[in-house]
């Protein structure tokens, strides 16, 4: 059977849920009173630059009044205690896993909220502040700053990294996330063509559940540091040379001989 080792688990707008951000689709099918298309497109941009900028000028000043929750944290730890590659990908704007902890192997593919774009020098300046009144970029002088994320229609940053992360996992955990945006909804499937284990951790079944191995359910507060707790377990077993699965139910993954989750 295969070791497991490197792991990657994609995030999405769920884990950040309990901390107060609002997902896509948890006010029925509006974003904060907004259509998607009339302010995270670049036809929107073009359109309405006053309503896209101030939009994400709101959310940019919301998100630094939240914190990262237990589920944040407990993805640090896992990142900090595991003995093989650790990748979080995230497609969340908001930089609650840098707060959480996760000090390396992080992949923003959507973008960060507290970053600006200079469509004039490509140049990329932390941006804590608002765009809507169109200030220069501090790298070129240009007025030409926009949100530093990826709009749909637009091509996810780092794809060439994320692809080999997935191509060398022997384990792939979705969280929180509805599956709907690709394509981050497609990696389940490369890493399952490669012969990784699934996992998806959501508050209730996503549209590509039965994609995964297994899935579980509830509220990623509770079940992310649950399975980090597991995988610690494992790895604290595992190097002082004990089984550390006796007990546990034999998984769907272990059946079709891949890693035990
Ligand atoms: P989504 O809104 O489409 O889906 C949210 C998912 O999270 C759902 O499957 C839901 O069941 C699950 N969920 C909600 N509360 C949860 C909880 N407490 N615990 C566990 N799961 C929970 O979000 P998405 O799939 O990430 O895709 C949409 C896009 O939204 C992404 O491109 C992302 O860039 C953007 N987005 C980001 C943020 C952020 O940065 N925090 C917030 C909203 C949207």
């Amino acid at each position: 059977m295969r070791v497991l080792r490197n792991i990657v688990i994609l995030t999405g707008a769920g884990i950040s849920a309990e901390s107060g951000i609002d997902t896509f689709r948890s006010s029925g099918g509006l974003w904060e009173q907004h259509r998607v298309e009339d302010v995270a497109t670049p036809e929107a941009f073009v359109r309405d630059p006053e309503l896209v900028l101030r939009f994400y000028d709101m959310r940019r000043a919301a998100i630094q009044t939240k914190l990262p929750n237990a589920a944040h944290f407990a993805l640090a730890r896992l990142a900090a205690g595991w003995p093989g590659a650790v990748t979080v990908v995230t497609q969340n704007v908001d930089d609650l896993h840098e707060r959480g902890g996760v000090m390396s192997g992080l992949i923003h593919m959507h973008g960060e909220h507290l970053k600006a774009w200079c469509t004039a020098c490509d140049g990329r300046p932390v941006w804590r502040g608002t765009l809507i009144e169109r200030p220069a970029c501090p790298l070129c002088r240009a007025r030409a700053l926009r949100p530093d994320v990826v709009w749909f229609g637009e091509v996810p940053y780092h794809m060439d990294a994320i692809h080999a992360a997935v191509r060398a996992a022997d384990l792939f955990v979705s969280i929180g996330t509805s599956g709907a945006v690709y394509p981050a909804a497609g990696l389940v499937r490369m890493a399952q063509g490669r012969g990784a284990t699934t996992l998806e951790l959501n508050l209730e079944a996503s549209q590509r559940s039965d994609w995964f191995d297994e899935t579980r359910l509830g509220a990623a507060s509770v079940l992310v540091p649950a399975w980090v707790d597991e995988m610690l377990g494992r790895a604290f077993f595992e190097r002082s040379g004990t089984r550390s699965d006796s007990g546990t139910s034999v998984s769907a993954a272990e059946k079709r001989g891949k890693p035990k989750i």
